[in-house]
């Protein structure tokens, strides 16, 4: 039996295979509450005018500005206290010369005011104040449609919900939104070796922490994931169990079984549901066996069953697919740069991919690998907030140079840093 000759492609060039395929993406509406983590499918206007009317945007008093003309320290300026208003309350007066409507902070501006005094700036009595400055016209007044217009596109389609996106939503009133279906991801582990994790340890058998870790993952990104059986390695049994997941899944993501192993059958199965293979090797350490292959626009993701390796998989291939999948319009991890704290002499002609530890110093920020790191480790998965990218060539790396990394996890680590 001859093993097939791979030939590597670079981690970028496989990205863009991902990306090049035709997804059909899909439209539905969900209410305000089920939106977060879609995508819009609409662009999204302002129903009116933010600030809807000049208000305060302080607790204090609301002048005509002209009368403020020359105050000073010497010269104090007077005022009658005509009027009380809160939050959601509009005065009924009109203020005339020296005279002020004692206001809350969003309360609408009386009619005859120009502009508010803050409370720290005035000197008061009973139903009086004076003030030591003058004021200008629309002095601490937000103005109505200083932050949106009637008609403004404030949000526009491809955009991700997030939280603040939730905010806007439920500003002008949008108790329902057209956002783009998610995929429905599958989970398929495969090997002989692999447990249940309820199971007991027996001699030459390991625990199934892909599968779990997988099913994690995309929950994470807020889809639904189906998780199947073990599959053992077994080509016929592993082809009907993809199979099946095909018919009710946009995605199918098995681990393990993607190397040229004597039971290593995904490549074989591909063949069976007449996938067509985009890559079956790329240019990285750890996953340089990650195969993905597209069938009428469903994505197989054969990530490696290294843990690490398939972590690195699920980062690098999954997650920009699935945004595509949701006719997302930002697709890529976050990569920023920082200091390396670890040498890495040794020139590699693979990139490398290294789960660590960014920490937010206060010289700046910095990566550390997070622990044991071959493409096996599981612990240094749990420890990593990033994974630091080293470029294959000739060129080894040492502690100091500055590097690129992907961020995984929102949080950085913080030491002595006060934000
Ligand atoms: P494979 O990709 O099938 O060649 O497996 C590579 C390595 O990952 C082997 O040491 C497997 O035992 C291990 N492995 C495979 N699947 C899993 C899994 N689901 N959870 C943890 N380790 C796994
Ligand atoms: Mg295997």
């Amino acid at each position: 039996m001859s093993v097939e000759k791979r030939n590597p492609i670079s981690v970028k060039e496989a990205i863009s295979r991902i990306m090049k395929q035709n997804v059909e993406v899909q439209d539905t509406k969900v209410s305000l509450e089920d939106s977060l983590g879609h995508v819009l499918a609409e662009d999204i206007v302002a129903t009116y005018d933010i600030p809807r009317f000049n208000k305060s945007p302080y607790d204090g008093f609301a002048i005509r500005s002209e009368d403020s003309k020359g105050a000073s320290g010497y010269h104090r300026v007077h005022f009658e206290v005509i009027d009380h208003i809160g939050a959601g309350s509009v005065s009924k007066k009109t203020i005339a010369k020296n005279q002020a409507v004692r206001i809350m902070t969003g309360a609408e501006i009386p009619k005859g005011a120009d502009a508010v005094v803050m409370f720290e700036q005035t000197v008061e009595s009973e139903t009086t104040f004076s003030i030591r400055k003058p004021f200008k016209h629309l002095e601490n007044v937000s103005l109505k449609g200083e932050e949106t217009r009637t008609g403004d596109i404030v949000l526009s389609k491809g955009m991700h919900i997030t939280p603040g996106v939730i905010a806007v939503l439920a500003t002008y009133g949008y108790t329902e939104v057209r956002v783009t279906k998610k995929p429905s991801v599958a989970v398929i582990a495969t090997g002989s070796e692999l447990l249940d994790v309820s199971d007991e340890l027996q001699p030459g058998k390991i625990r199934n922490s892909n599968g779990p870790m997988i099913k994690a993952l995309a929950e994470k990104f807020g889809l639904q994931v189906g998780t199947y059986k073990i599959q053992q390695d077994n080509l016929e049994s592993s082809v009907g169990v993809i199979k099946e997941a095909l018919e009710s899944h946009d995605i199918v993501i098995t681990s393990g079984g993607v190397s040229v192993g004597d039971f290593d059958y995904l490549p074989k199965i591909y063949e069976a549901v007449e996938a067509d293979v985009l890559f079956n090797k790329v240019a990285q350490r750890p996953g340089s066996v990650t195969t993905v292959a597209f069938v009428h626009s469903q994505f197989l993701f054969g990530l490696s069953g290294n843990p690490s390796a398939c972590f690195t998989g699920f980062e690098l291939y999954v997650k920009p697919a699935v945004n595509m999948m949701m006719g997302a319009r930002s697709c890529y991890p976050q990569i920023i740069k920082a200091t390396l704290m670890e040498d890495f002499e040794k020139a590699n002609p693979f990139t490398r991919f290294i789960r660590a530890k960014v920490t937010l110093t206060p010289a700046g920020t910095t990566v550390t690998p997070s622990g044991f790191n071959k493409s096996g480790a599981v612990v240094a998965i749990a420890h990593a907030n990033s994974m630091i990218m080293l470029p294959g060539g000739t060129r080894g790396f040492k502690a100091g140079h500055t590097v690129d990394v992907i961020l995984t996890e929102s949080n950085a680590f913080e030491e002595d840093l006060i934000l």
